[in-house]
């Protein structure tokens, strides 16, 4: 900012507008210079965010979504953005009928992306009377476990006992993996389960 007058930097804010148009942020600053004395207004614009139409791409599914973004930006391949679906890395760029590498975001007409939404990785303790076999589980982020549940794992068939989130211990209801630290279980004489983890074990720590 500098005075149109006396071309000095040494600016004063007297006052300052916001305004708000469906497309643009507006912002209006009455101003003086403080070496002659100038005043002046002065507008600085933004654009809003906008929806833009993003298709995520996960194993053998696609799913058609928006996301907002500032058209003033450039979008690139390889960019990590959050979507309502999770986290998901730009695969691709439409802009009219052709594919591109990188754009300004308001020329886009479709964002391409696979999901890199990561599984999340719990805990599960099966009590040997005494000895435990421990094992590490990777499960979608939405797969629930609740109490009661009886699971095949490894060569055990348990039932699940108490299951530690990242705030509390339950003993009922039921949790999802994305906020599980650790499920204890415990060995019961059934051949019948609810779910098998077995395929998901990473693995086994003792
Ligand atoms: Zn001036």
């Amino acid at each position: 900012m500098e005075c149109p007058i006396c071309g000095s930097d040494d600016i004063e804010i007297l006052n300052s507008k916001q305004k708000s148009s469906k497309k643009k942020l507006i912002e209006e600053y009455l101003l003086k210079c403080e070496d002659c004395g100038h005043v002046f207004k002065d507008i600085f614009s933004a654009k809003k965010p906008q929806p833009y139409r993003l298709i995520i791409s996960e194993q053998d599914k696609s799913h058609k979504t928006t996301i907002e973004l500032s058209p003033s930006d450039e979008l690139e391949a390889g960019d990590v953005l959050l979507s309502d679906l999770g986290q998901v890395e730009v695969t691709s760029i439409e802009v009219g009928d052709t594919r591109v590498d990188k754009a300004l975001i308001e020329d886009i007409d479709t964002i391409w992306a696979v999901s890199v939404e990561i599984p999340a990785r719990i805990g599960f303790s099966v009590d040997l009377h005494g000895e435990v076999d421990s094992y590490k589980v990777d499960l979608e982020r939405d797969f629930k476990i609740a109490p009661g549940d009886v699971v095949k794992i490894d060569k055990h068939i348990v039932r699940v006992h108490v299951i530690k989130t990242q705030d509390r211990k339950l003993t009922s209801g039921f949790a999802k993996a994305g906020v599980i630290k650790r499920v204890y279980s415990k060995p019961v004489r059934f051949n019948n389960y609810d779910y098998d983890l077995t395929k998901d074990i990473v693995k086994k720590t003792s």
